[in-house]
């Protein structure tokens, strides 16, 4: 027998939570955690906010999952209310952030197909993107990491280096389809994409009739202070794939379109068993009467401030440990002079749980309803984690 018998795919932490409650994590021993990560950015509500463990309680004695031969209701009400508060016309609902991006990624080449343009498929990416692990975004995410062992990769997408405009007109030939971007690259390090550039998109693609599609699994749902990030920097496009927080928990992705480029998207085109189950959507809906509620985002702006203002002050008082702060809202990254792993297992023996991005970014992700007297927490276990970790080193050195 072996030592464990799921695939060792994950580096996992020697640690295991067993309650949750906000921000906040219990092990089996009792000993808590302040958690400035949420899942990845995944419980944007907090661990087992009441409105949600109420709708979804409620719904999980009704009904779970029917079958999307049936008519949805369920799903019609959270579409509506997508679209109602989004750019978008049409949403497909699935249950993960790669599975969005595969529906996006469709969605952008089908339409070319239906306009008569068969022979545009290729989507321009960008250097540092992460888009999920299935086959189709290891190949447009483009790192080579992901890539290596498994096969032909997939054919179609064309890597920028950099948010620069001359490549990418470079880039786009008589076989693009369109361009995928994060506003923010979250994995990549919590990298903003200047708004002039993300303007620039929009314009190439209306000037070469391609789909501008942005992956907010990340950086969207409220993340920024906003419902969406891309209403924060003022650009539309015409695909926006979505998960990580719009289920607060549940398994949940979506699919954003208008009715242009969803025009191909016909019956029989794509399809998922789970997508849209009744609790998800139970989760989905519950997850949307909260951040919809009037001084929601404003907050999340507020805090978000807050956040990046303190952790500016421990990058002055730490030059030596921290580089820099930047993101939005409530999704940030503290820039280290350390490997991220030794600045997160530095700041776990805190009590202080964040994650790492690129090669050099810790983040802050928190619940989005994280309290002042939380976010100064934790930037008082950053600071301790900070001089601890310099306190360690003097020793080693000495
Ligand atoms: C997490 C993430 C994905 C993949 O989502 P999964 O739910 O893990 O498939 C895609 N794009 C971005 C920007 C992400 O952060």
């Amino acid at each position: 027998m072996t030592e464990t018998a799921l695939y060792p795919s994950f580096s996992r932490a020697d640690l295991a939570f067993e309650r949750g409650e906000g921000v906040w994590l219990t092990t089996a021993s009792g000993e808590r955690y302040l958690d400035m990560m949420a899942g990845i950015a995944v419980n944007a509500l907090g661990h087992c906010h009441p409105h949600l463990v109420a709708a979804l309680t409620e719904q999980a004695e009704k009904l779970w999952h029917v079958s999307n031969i049936f008519a949805a209701p369920h799903q019609e009400k959270l579409a509506r209310r997508l679209v109602e508060t989004s750019f978008a016309d049409r949403v497909f609902f699935t249950n993960s952030g790669a599975e969005a991006l595969e529906c996006a990624i469709k969605t952008a080449r089908r339409r070319q197909f239906v306009e008569g343009r068969p022979e545009r498929y290729r989507l321009v990416t960008f250097e540092g993107a992460f888009h999920g692990r299935t086959l189709a975004t290891i190949a447009a995410g483009g790192q080579e990491k992901y890539i290596e062992g498994f096969g032909p990769k997939v054919e179609g997408f064309d890597k920028v280096d950099g948010f620069d405009e001359a490549k990418v007109r470079a880039a786009i030939g008589p076989e693009t389809a369109g361009i995928l971007i994060e506003p923010i690259q979250g994995e990549g390090g919590v990298r903003p994409v200047p708004p002039a550039f993300l303007a620039f998109l929009r314009r190439v693609c209306d000037e070469e009739g391609l789909s501008l599609v942005f992956d907010e699994v990340q950086c969207g749902m409220g993340r920024t202070g906003h419902l969406w990030a891309y209403q924060g920097v003022g650009v539309t496009p015409d695909i926006l794939a979505s998960a990580k927080g719009i289920g607060g928990g549940f398994p949940l992705g979506a699919c954003l379109a208008t009715e242009a480029a969803a025009a191909g998207m016909t019956p029989g085109t794509h399809g998922s068993t789970f997508g849209g189950s009744l609790l998800a959507m139970a989760a989905g809906n519950a997850v949307l009467d909260v951040m919809l509620e009037p001084g929601f985002l404003e907050r999340v702006r507020e805090a978000g401030l807050k956040l990046k203002q303190k952790l500016a002050a421990v990058v002055d008082l730490h030059p030596e440990v921290f580089q820099e702060v930047r993101g939005e809202g409530l999704m940030l990254g503290l820039k280290c002079r350390r490997p991220p792993a030794a600045m997160v297992a530095a700041m776990r023996d805190q009590h202080l749980l964040v994650v790492g991005a690129g090669d050099d970014v810790v983040r802050f992700l928190p619940a989005l309803v994280v309290s002042d007297a939380e976010i100064d927490e934790a930037v008082a276990r950053t600071e301790a984690a900070a001089r601890t970790l310099l306190q360690a080193e003097k020793e080693a050195a000495a």
